[in-house]
């Protein structure tokens, strides 16, 4: 049965743990529990978030509205296709377990994203991606429900839009379209991405040598040796986005500052650092109240203690206008701000 709460604090729904309160959370554990909400929200309408692991999510306020979390569970294989294995996870799967499970049965694919915090159901919004691989190359298609028509729908990868840290499930147009399950093509022959330079130095002339086992312990390592444990402090992983800029400015930008690390795309844009920049920019360690900019890892802002979603906007601001006047570039902020009614899409 569906499991409701009202005024609920958030702070221990989300890793960045701020508190706020919402009117009201439902967590949905089936088909029945999904057709249960779609039912209350013509009933009782309120602002909504639909809510997976809380850990790409900053609630700025209070939020005058009702959360909606999928922790709905299932995994199982569907079948092959062209050499690959079709693998299919329900929404509300922890991601992190997915991809142990899928390596525990032999499917490699999926581990350069290992030990990321969240849900199955939120890796398609941003296209998840880390050390050299993107989600988007991994899946097959999406399914969901569209909660304003109740209509089911599925999209195909090509369909899904996926570009860096993005995709069509980011647009304020698709608001309404909710993921409930996501299949991967999991490719049969392991074809492993080695590319990403840590995984270069740690299995230099390994060569054929290497399992999709062994890549994700080593991603898992590293991982937590670079970036704060979110149970420790609090954070939502890179706060900002690198900068993809045209071959001209990466050129003018070099020229001023020849050690700026730039990063050609297939496309023909420039990736660039935005950590290089906000170390640059002395801003390791920097706070607002409770916020701060973590001292290893200057793309993450921590929880340093009873931080506040405003204490995050501010510091936030105060990085992207820095940045900006000593390099001329405004950082995109990564996570999905809510404010008092929803998605807040400006700082
Ligand atoms: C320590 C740490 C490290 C991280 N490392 C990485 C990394 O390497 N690469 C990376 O890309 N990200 C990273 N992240 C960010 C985050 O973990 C991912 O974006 C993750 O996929 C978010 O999953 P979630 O379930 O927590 O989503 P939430 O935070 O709950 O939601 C994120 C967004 O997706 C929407 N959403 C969630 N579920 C659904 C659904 N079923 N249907 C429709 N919309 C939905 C929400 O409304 C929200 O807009 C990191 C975060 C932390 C804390």
């Amino acid at each position: 049965m569906m499991q409701q709460f009202t005024d609920v604090d958030l702070s221990a729904w989300t890793t960045l743990g701020v508190p706020a309160r919402a009117q009201e959370v439902l967590v949905l554990e089936d088909d029945a529990d999904l057709a249960c909400w779609l039912e209350r929200r013509q009933a009782a309408p309120l602002p909504e978030l639909v809510l997976g692991g809380g850990s790409n999510v900053v609630f700025l306020e209070e939020f005058a509205g009702r959360v909606v979390r999928l922790a709905t569970r299932g995994r199982e294989l569907l079948g092959e296709e062209d050499g690959a294995r079709l693998v299919r996870a329900a929404a509300g799967e922890p991601w992190d377990g997915f991809v142990r499970w899928c390596l525990a049965h032999g499917w490699g694919g999926l581990e350069n994203l290992a030990a990321i915090p969240g849900c199955v159901g939120a890796v398609p919004v941003q296209n998840v991606g880390a050390y050299g691989l993107e989600v988007g190359e991994r899946i097959a298609w999406v399914e969901g429900v569209d909660r304003d028509t109740g209509q089911a729908w599925k999209l195909s990868a090509a369909e899904c839009g996926f570009g860096y840290r993005t995709s069509r499930f980011k647009a304020p147009e698709s608001a309404s379209l909710v993921i409930t399950a996501v299949t991967f093509r999991l490719p049969r022959q392991a074809s492993l991405r080695l590319d990403y330079p840590d995984l270069q130095r740690r299995f230099a002339g390994l060569g054929e040598d290497v399992s999709p086992a062994e890549v994700y312990a080593a991603v898992a390592e590293i991982r937590a040796r670079k970036l704060p444990d979110p149970r420790v402090q609090g954070n939502v992983g890179s706060f900002f986005k690198n900068p993809l800029v045209s071959p001209e400015v990466a050129e003018r930008l070099a020229a001023l500052h020849p050690d700026l690390p730039r990063h050609p795309q297939p496309d023909g844009r420039v990736k660039l650092a935005a950590g290089w920049m906000i170390e640059r920019c002395g801003l390791k360690g920097a706070r607002e109240g409770g916020a701060r900019v973590h001292e290893r890892q200057a793309l993450v802002l921590c929880n340093a203690g009873g931080a506040r979603g405003a204490d995050f906007l501010a510091l936030a601001r105060r990085v992207r206008e820095t940045v900006a006047e000593r390099f001329g570039l405004w950082l995109e902020v990564e996570p999905v701000l809510v404010g008092r009614e929803g998605v807040v899409l400006q700082l």
